[in-house]
């Protein structure tokens, strides 16, 4: 046993390379959103390329059974948390607090963030929406609506996350996440975009010289503009203005573009005049120092934000841990600008208007969130504010400073 455990993450790449190597089981990748912007520099390429194409030949030639796209969840997590602050913000309305005493919710895709929460400030959990990350609402539906429309065997099926941090590994383990009656988690590996670099280069695959494909079939795969932003501070919150503005009357811009959540500060709000609910404010926030005054106000009932955006890595996503880290500060504002470029060229740019998730809905889940989309794509909390180093967490932290 390799006494610092730097041989673990060798292991994940082991892992997957086993995974594709058996016939018996299929393999389903899931590409997070920042992954495709981030990977070039890891593979020594100057920033700025959307890279997904060749992610995915690259994985097809390992031998990949299915390539799909962490970003088509991304939209179905905006169906779930948009409704969920709607009916957040339906009760405060009927309460008479909305402008006065706004219920502040937060974002929960960022398990760097949701870490911090558990462990540091318990008390504010009930504020944290219950929506699953992309990843988790991914992998739930691979291994239900998945194999259920496509007539695959549920137990032949692993799912492997190439994800932005190693937070993404502490995630997949989390107990809530479950399905009920199952042993395996839904997310079955999770590798980094510098492991994924280190799977192509043990496979033998120079991702670079390929030439790009799309992804695999018509599910799980389409997505919005807005399902990209998720991988840039604020992206979140402008996915979710998008859609929140269209069903509440909101005044969204006619580019869909929301200026004040864009670009680098580590803080920034907005407001959202809508029909329903009269103006909402919302706040976006990254690295877990800056959101502690946040965090006071809503404590002390002084928040006036009805939404908050918490991403715990600098510029979300695109600065996670699994990425490159060299020329992080110069390469930040590009990586962010090939996102807003991404948003921009693809056909459909709201969440709500991606047809295979409303296909999702009308065949599988019925709504948004129905009794089967909580079963599936919610999740709770847990006050962990003992546990002042939770072991799994504790050796992934080791493996981020040995890798
Ligand atoms: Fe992971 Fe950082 Fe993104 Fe959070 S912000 S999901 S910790 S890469």
């Amino acid at each position: 046993v390799c006494p610092t455990g730097a041989l673990d993450v060798r292991d994940e790449v082991d892992r997957a390379l086993d995974m594709l190597a058996d016939p018996e089981i299929v393999t389903i990748f899931q590409l997070a959103p920042a992954t495709r912007v981030t990977l070039p520099e890891v593979l020594g390429l100057a920033p700025g390329e959307n890279f997904e194409g060749r992610m995915v030949a690259a994985l097809k030639g390992l031998g990949a059974d299915f390539v799909m796209d962490t970003r088509w969840s991304a939209d179905v997590t905006i169906l779930e948390e948009g409704t969920e602050l709607i009916e957040r913000l339906e009760r405060q309305k009927a309460a008479g607090t909305l402008a006065t005493h706004p219920d502040t919710m937060f974002t929960s895709c960022c398990p760097g963030w949701i870490n911090h929460a558990e462990k540091s400030a318990p008390d504010i959990l009930e504020h944290v929406s219950s929506t699953r990350s992309p990843q988790a609402i991914f992998s739930a539906l691979a291994k239900t609506w998945l194999p259920q429309s496509l007539g695959i065997d549920p137990a032949r099926i692993r799912v492997i996350s190439i994800m932005p941090c190693t937070a993404k590994k502490d995630e997949a383990l989390r107990p809530q996440l479950l399905r009920e009656g199952e042993a395996r988690p839904d997310t079955d590996l999770v590798l980094t975009v510098r492991e994924l670099a280190r799977l192509f280069e043990r496979g033998g695959v120079d991702a670079a010289s390929l030439e790009p494909v799309p992804f695999d079939t018509p599910f799980m795969t389409q997505a919005s503009g807005a399902a990209q932003l998720f991988a840039t501070t604020g992206g979140v919150m402008e996915a979710a203005l998008r859609t929140v503005a269209a069903l509440t009357g909101g005044k969204a811009p006619a580019n869909l573009v929301f200026e004040p959540v864009r670009g680098l500060a580590n803080t920034k709000e907005a407001t959202l005049e809508t029909e329903r609910f009269g103006v909402l404010r919302v706040a976006v926030v990254y690295g877990i120092r800056h959101v502690g005054p946040l965090i006071d106000m809503v404590r002390n009932g002084t928040s006036p934000y009805h939404f908050i955006e918490v991403m715990a890595c600098p510029g979300g996503c695109i600065g996670g841990g699994g990425t490159a880290q060299g020329r992080w500060r110069t390469n930040l504002p590009v990586r962010q600008q090939t996102v807003y470029r991404i948003d921009e060229e693809l056909p459909v740019r709201s969440s709500h208007e991606n047809p295979d998730v409303v296909r999702l809905y009308e065949n599988f889940l019925k709504k948004p969130g129905s009794h089967k989309a909580h079963e599936l794509l919610h999740c709770g909390y847990t006050d962990r504010h003992k546990e002042k180093t939770p072991p799994t967490f504790a050796k992934l932290e080791a493996e981020v400073t040995l890798t």
